[in-house]
């Protein structure tokens, strides 16, 4: 199968083409265009060409077509989760269940809202002043491997609801759905132009695009590093940056534990542990640290790792052999470092014949973890937990905000003042108490410090796909 960009409407081939590796059995998915300098090109100018028309559309008949894609997603949601699945390795109760659910959310979501942006007023004795909000332009859209459609659909909804056109980016390793969406978009009604999907490497294909100068708005997930490049390399332009993540996990010991045990092996364990919010630094109260440690490593040992189209299976391959070693690397050093290893480890876990070629890697849990180990405070991105002892509320906040992340967090006690206490001293875009990460889509999503700048979700997706305006009437 042959992948190409779309670009003004049709579909373009590459000059080149690499391949995308089914992570669980190494087959080739797919031979996708490797897009450069000269694609970008054009889909901006396809984009930018599109963009009056399309930002002069009446909201109502842009959240028409919005909405239809939106439709079509749900309609088609069980082949999409299953090319996803096979494209990342994310299993198959997660993206069938839930993240390709959300992707037709996000635009019926979207859709409803761009029918009702409205503005502010500022009545003086002199002026009047009122606020519009414009679409931006041509917004470049990056996502990263992990949740590809989701993420995708994310940014590409209140882009194009509120009036924007669109260049997307997917990660190179793992193009295929949003190659459909692509598809969708034009069967839903999205005019030639509106979405352009450019397929390649970040080097080839996401530098050439965010340097554009007729980009004006870029939001991009990926990591902190990538981050930080292209900060530096697109120059003046809108920003939202959704980056990496090492997000505390804090559980006193007045918790109800199995509440809190459930929340944590999901923050770590689900999507593989590739979680930009994955609670990956579990601070225990020392009082109930023993208990907790060999309880959350029970149950850590019954994950089912194996086949990720399977409904049974929690984790499944990693996204690539690079990052298997990485992932490898980490628990490696943890040893090293002189964490205690309470289950997983670098033995390769037994899976099913079909899939005994993919990046598998046992859920791995070490205790006793220093919060200034590398392991406690690098993000690792895979089903590796770091158990870290702290002894009181001031010394949880300490452990806590020592990292140079800020994406999530997690608290987990019964004591109400206390909850209050430590949800607002943490320094991260989101506190979530009592309870896993639960996405409502109104909410502000975003981090703070090494975790990114700007917000989406709801209004926030003001921020980056709109471009307030004061009028100001002399009365
Ligand atoms: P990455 O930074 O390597 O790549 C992300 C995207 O950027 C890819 O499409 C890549 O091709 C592109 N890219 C690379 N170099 C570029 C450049 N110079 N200019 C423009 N584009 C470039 O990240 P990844 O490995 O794909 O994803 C994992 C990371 O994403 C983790 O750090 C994870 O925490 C983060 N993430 C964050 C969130 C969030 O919402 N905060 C969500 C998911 C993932």
């Amino acid at each position: 199968m042959k992948v190409d960009h779309l670009i003004g409407g049709k579909t373009v081939a590459g000059t080149n083409y690499f391949e995308t590796v089914n992570p669980a059995t190494q087959d080739v998915l797919a031979e996708v265009a490797a897009g450069g300098e000269a694609e970008v090109n054009a889909a901006v100018a396809a984009a930018k060409e599109a963009f009056p028309k399309w930002a002069g559309l009446p909201a109502p008949q842009r959240a028409k077509i919005v909405r239809k894609l939106g439709e079509l997603i749900a309609a088609h949601v069980p082949d999409i989760a299953r090319t996803e699945t096979d494209d990342t390795g994310q299993v198959i109760s997660q993206t069938g269940k839930q993240l390709v659910p959300r992707a037709a959310d996000n635009f019926s979501y979207f859709a409803e809202m761009c029918v009702r942006v409205d503005g502010h007023t500022y009545p003086t004795d002199t002026h009047l002043n009122y606020t519009l909000f414009h679409p931006v332009g041509v917004c470049a859209l990056i996502s990263p491997w992990n949740v590809p459609f989701m993420t995708s659909t994310w940014k590409v909804a209140p882009c194009l609801a509120f009036g924007n056109t669109a260049v997307l980016k997917m990660s190179e390793l793992s193009p295929l759905t949003a190659a459909r969406l692509g598809e969708l978009a034009l069967e839903a009604g999205v005019p030639a132009g509106v979405l352009n999907l450019v397929h390649g490497y970040g080097k080839d294909a996401g530098e050439p695009l965010v340097k554009h100068p007729d980009v004006r708005a870029i939001s991009f997930t990926g990591s902190t590093a990538t981050g930080n490049r292209i900060v530096k390399e697109a120059g003046l332009k809108k920003f939202s940056m959704e980056l990496g993540g090492k997000s505390p996990f804090v559980v006193f010991d007045d918790a109800n534990l199995d509440r809190a045990l459930d929340a944590a092996v999901f923050m770590i364990f689900s999507n593989n542990g590739e979680r930009c919010t994955a609670g990956s630094r579990i601070l225990v109260q020392k009082s109930i640290y023993a208990d907790f440690a060999k309880r959350f490593a029970e149950r850590a040992k019954k994950i089912v790792v194996g086949d990720p189209q399977d409904e049974k299976t929690i984790i499944g391959p990693m996204i690539s052999q690079g990052h298997l070693a990485k992932v490898r690397s980490y628990i490696e050093l943890g040893t090293r470092e002189g964490a205690t290893l309470l289950c997983g480890g670098l033995d390769a876990p037994l899976v099913p014949d079909r899939v005994k070629r993919g990046n598998y890697v046992l859920p791995t849990v070490f205790a006793d973890v220093d919060n200034r180990m590398k392991i406690a405070q690098d993000e690792i991105f895979g089903p590796v937990a770091c158990l870290i002892p702290f002894d009181d509320e001031a010394d949880a906040v300490r452990i806590a905000n020592d990292i140079d992340y800020g994406l999530s967090s997690y608290v987990f006690t019964e004591n109400i003042g206390r909850a209050h206490r430590v949800a607002a001293q943490i320094e991260a875009g989101m506190c979530f108490v009592n309870s896993q990460n639960v996405r409502d889509l109104r909410q502000p999503f975003g981090g703070t410090k090494a975790s990114g700048t700007g917000r989406e979700g709801g209004t926030w997706s003001y921020e980056v796909f709109l471009e307030p305006k004061n009028i100001a009437v002399s009365l």
